[in-house]
């Protein structure tokens, strides 16, 4: 069975939940190789053994993380020359997307960006079928490459991830990046400031606040925890500073996709559907029953948010004791 390529998204090993999700699209298609990049191997091994990674490509030398993402593209086209998988699966973040075109430049294959599904393809080419969901949700694209190696970056919360025990047998690989990917170098990295809460684009539920929150999001916030959710923003609070730009939702902001998303005191404009409108169900709560947002929403909420989330918030927290 031909080999698929999954770059892995990590943190000093700490593994990224879109490369199970990876992991489990690489199993229908062939045979799932993780590709490894930087430190931490030994804590990344097992999470990538227990969702299916039958080898890893490992790559140690902090070189290559130290340049920004050239040297992982020209990593990804040695392995393609090398292995001729039948894809590679990258995550459909920014970083992902810039080495996923750099990848279909130097190999001469085609790419396809923001795919909500990934399939083998039905017809016995051995390709792959991608559905993307374009226009601000409004279009659903079904499309294939025809060129070269398929290259797909994924969007977070594409697919539920499955265990299945791998081998995860590793291979070091000698690569050292050509001088050419060594243009730019990473002179300096903070942490973010942990919040507790998940990551916005990978979360499974997102509670967003809008202008209705007047600049206090406690109540979001207070919802948003005992859901377990990432909090996001629409664009009239964030460019009133009450809350981080990080956590814009939208077309100029963060594309999200989880399972459940929550307006609060959100009107729904399309440049924000624009970031949330493929969540698979959709809660709104506005004061306004006429706002545009009740017309894409699965559950709407007429009322004041701060009437309406402590309410909520409370019933969530006596639901779980
Ligand atoms: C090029 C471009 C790019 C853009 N990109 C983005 C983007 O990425 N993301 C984005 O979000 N926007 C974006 N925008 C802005 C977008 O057009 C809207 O202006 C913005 O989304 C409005 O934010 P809002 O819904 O919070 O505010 P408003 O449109 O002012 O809506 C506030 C809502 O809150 C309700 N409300 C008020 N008080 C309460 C209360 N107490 N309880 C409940 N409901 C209440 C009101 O009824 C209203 O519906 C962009 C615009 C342009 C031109």
């Amino acid at each position: 069975m031909a080999e698929v390529l999954v770059l892995v998204d990590h943190v000093d090993g700490k593994v990224r939940k879109t490369t199970s999700e990876l992991l489990t699209i690489a199993r229908r298609l062939g045979e799932p190789s993780a590709v490894f990049v930087g430190s931490g191997f030994d804590a990344a091994k097992e999470t990538l053994a227990r969702f299916g990674a039958e080898k890893v490509y490992r790559v140690e030398s902090p070189e290559v993380l130290e340049h920004l993402v050239v040297p992982q593209a020209e990593l990804l086209a040695q392995l393609v020359a090398d292995k001729a998988p039948a894809a590679v699966l990258v995550p459909s973040s920014p970083e992902g997307k810039e080495i996923a075109a750099r990848l279909a430049v130097k190999t001469e294959s085609g790419l396809i960006t923001d795919a909500v599904d990934v399939q083998a393809a039905g017809d016995g080419s051995g390709g792959v079928a991608t559905t993307q969901s374009v226009f601000a949700g409004s279009y659903t694209v079904s499309a294939t490459v025809t060129k070269g190696t398929p290259i797909v970056a994924v969007k977070p919360n594409s697919a539920t991830p499955e265990e299945l025990a791998g081998a995860a047998a590793d291979e070091v690989l000698d690569f050292t990046p050509s001088d050419a990917a060594k243009g730019a170098r990473i002179t300096e990295s903070k942490p973010k400031q942990a919040t507790g809460r998940p990551e916005l684009t990978e979360a499974a539920i997102v509670v967003s606040g809008g202008r209705g929150t007047a600049g206090d999001f406690s109540k979001v916030e207070d919802f948003a925890d005992s859901l377990g959710a990432a909090v996001g923003a629409s664009r009239a609070a964030v460019d009133a500073g009450w809350y981080p730009h990080t956590s814009q939702v939208g077309q100029t902001g963060k594309q999200v996709s989880p399972q459940l998303y929550v307006a609060c005191g959100i009107s729904g404009a399309i440049q924000h559907r624009a970031g949330m409108q493929t969540s698979k169900t959709i809660v709104a709560v506005n004061k306004d029953n006429e706002a545009p947002i009740f017309e894409l929403v699965d559950f709407g909420v007429v009322g004041d948010l701060f009437a309406v989330l402590p309410q909520a918030t409370d019933a969530i927290k006596a639901a779980k004791d």
